[in-house]
């Protein structure tokens, strides 16, 4: 039985995770959950899992939750790390907003949990320490990213290379060994709702449009990043951390109709994808109980069901966000910190109707100038994070 704790349950992702956790009650079993104010949802979700410890990022909504629910109910960022770090927690799914989840990640990595990703915003922030953290600690960092659970589908599949699991390195060795074989690995993308479209179209772009995203049905912050198309530049940096790649191996193609979720081009010409619905449970399941097939609640894929699969290229003069991330993850320390925190902020004022969406990416473009050429450690991150934050507050205002 894996214990697992959700950062984020309330979200689409931590929803999600649910769903495939009841499917599998003889394997899967909540431990503890957590989110930001939504209390009343979080309450729901107590009464049908019974997990052992709750926690709400916001301290009057972790009131009203402990009221609600006769319960202790822990706080903060102490809260989630509490819950992450938790003796009864197998495996920690992150699946919170933004690169709030770096902390309490560091912190499960520390207690050797198992992470099951979900916010790549950790990855792009702060992969520079994530990542040699948990090698040191012999703690997975499983992909729930579509793209990023594809390509470690292929990669299992196709290369040998075993499954990541707790207190084994041969993951990355067998990794390290056979990455010379893969010439691209290719990052689909949707394309968005706002795919083909030229600068001047962009303009007057509204919150309404952008947020109706053709195939994926996600959370706001992500679904603004499909549209800007920043999604697949977070995508870029969260691949060269996961599989040890650098931006150049990694390319993106759109392909409107998101069956085909990653593609991993080999020397000998060949190339493995991994096909289905777009839906998230797929990806959730295999990070919880990979590399085991089983039944989930995602609806089985058939040919017939999508018989045509296009690819197209996208117009990077257009949507200049992907390299943009290329650029930032290339220059390295907290410059891939500086463009999230930017974007993030971004993002969240196109969505409260502040900005408009190419002020979207004319932030993120600034974002690159200003980023200091700081090494990356936990501190600097956080106070790279901090001031471009801060920076965009003030330029947003002017
Ligand atoms: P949602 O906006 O649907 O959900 C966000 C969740 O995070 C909510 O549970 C929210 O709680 C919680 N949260 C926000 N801030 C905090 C905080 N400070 N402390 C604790 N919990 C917090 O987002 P998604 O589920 O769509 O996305 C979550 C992550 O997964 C993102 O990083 C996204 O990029 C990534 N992702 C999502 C995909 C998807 O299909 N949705 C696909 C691939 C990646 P509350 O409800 O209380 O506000
Ligand atoms: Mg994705």
């Amino acid at each position: 039985m894996k214990r697992i704790a959700i950062l984020g349950s309330t979200g689409s992702i931590g929803t999600q995770t649910l769903q495939v956790i009841e499917k599998h009650p003889e394997r899967l079993q909540v431990t503890a959950l957590a989110a930001h104010s939504n209390y009343e949802k979080v309450a729901e979700q107590a009464r049908k899992f019974h997990p052992k410890y709750l926690a709400m990022f916001e301290s009057s909504a972790a009131d009203c939750l402990a009221k609600e629910t006769n319960r202790k109910v822990a706080s903060g960022m102490g809260g989630l790390i509490e819950i992450a770090t938790s003796d009864e927690v197998d495996v920690v799914v992150v699946a919170v907003s933004g690169m709030i989840g770096l902390e309490p990640t560091l912190a499960a990595i520390r207690a050797k949990k198992a992470i099951a990703l979900a916010s790549k915003e950790v990855l792009v922030a702060g992969g520079a320490i994530v990542v040699p953290l948990a090698r040191e600690h012999k703690v997975p960092i499983l992909p729930i990213d579509s793209e990023h659970s594809a390509i470690l589908q292929c990669l299992v599949g196709a290369l040998g290379v075993p499954f990541p699991t707790a207190d084994d390195t041969s993951f990355y060795e067998r990794l390290k060994e056979r990455l010379s074989q893969i010439e691209k690995i290719i990052l689909t993308a949707s394309g968005g709702p706002f795919r083909g479209y030229t600068l001047k179209q962009l303009e007057n772009v509204t919150v309404e449009q952008a947020l109706a995203h053709p195939t994926w049905r996600m959370g706001g912050k992500i679904t603004i990043d499909s549209a800007t198309l920043m999604n697949k530049g977070l995508e870029i940096i969260e691949a060269c951390w996961l599989y040890d790649c650098t931006p150049e191996k990694i390319e993106v193609v759109i392909h409107p109709q998101s069956v085909i979720h990653a593609i991993v081009k080999f020397l000998d010409g060949s190339a493995l994808a991994q096909m289905g619905h777009p839906d998230m449970k797929v990806p959730i399941q295999f990070a919880l109980l990979g590399p085991e097939r089983l039944p989930s609640p995602a609806k089985n894929w058939n040919p017939l069901d999508t018989p045509e699969l296009t690819f197209e290229e996208f117009d990077s003069s257009v949507f200049i966000c992907p390299n943009l991330a290329r650029e930032a993850f290339r220059r390295g320390g907290v410059v891939p910190t500086v463009l999230n925190a930017v974007n993030e902020e971004a993002a969240n004022a196109f969505l409260r109707g502040e900005i408009s969406f190419l002020d979207i990416q004319r932030f993120a473009e600034g974002s690159l100038s200003i980023a200091p050429n700081t090494s990356a450690t936990l501190e600097t991150i956080l106070a790279a994070d901090k001031e471009a934050r801060a920076w965009f507050h003030a330029r947003a205002r002017t």
